[in-house]
């Protein structure tokens, strides 16, 4: 898929979205109303194209996390959220929506029964020992 292809580039370039950031090497934006999963739920998407965290330019990444921290306070200050659930989905066979690096931010308040973590368990077998792979590759 080419930038030009892109749905959140379409969108950051034509500037028609419910923009709650707008400016900065990430932006925030509301998604469409049939997929809100809470009053304030909020995209945080680096500007610069790229399709998950696997391939995301270090100071893109970075800069949406600040974003991500930043909205979630404001979700606490100004929408009185107690929690928020941070929701990304990165590569092939992950879920992922829209192939433009996104993470959901979505508010949570004391007296909401929803909850947003996975019940689906993996049945993938890995050949080897997951933590001994991870350490060794990180090493
Ligand atoms: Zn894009």
């Amino acid at each position: 898929m080419s930038v030009i292809e892109c749905v959140f580039c379409e969108l950051m370039s034509s500037g028609d979205a419910q923009w709650v950031k707008q400016d900065g090497d990430a932006v925030a934006f509301l998604p469409l109303p049939e997929g809100s999963l809470a009053p304030g739920h909020t995209l945080v998407v680096p500007r610069a194209h790229c399709v998950g965290v696997q391939d995301a330019d270090p100071q893109a990444l970075h800069a949406s996390i600040d974003l991500v921290q930043r909205l979630s306070l404001a979700m606490s200050s100004a929408l009185g959220a107690t929690g928020v659930v941070v929701l990304n989905a990165s590569g092939a066979h992950s879920g992922q929506s829209v192939n433009h690096l996104h993470f959901h931010v979505v508010p949570c308040w004391a007296d909401d029964e929803a909850t947003f973590w996975p019940s689906d368990r993996s049945v993938h077998s890995v050949a080897g020992e997951p933590r001994t792979l991870l350490a060794e590759a990180l090493s």
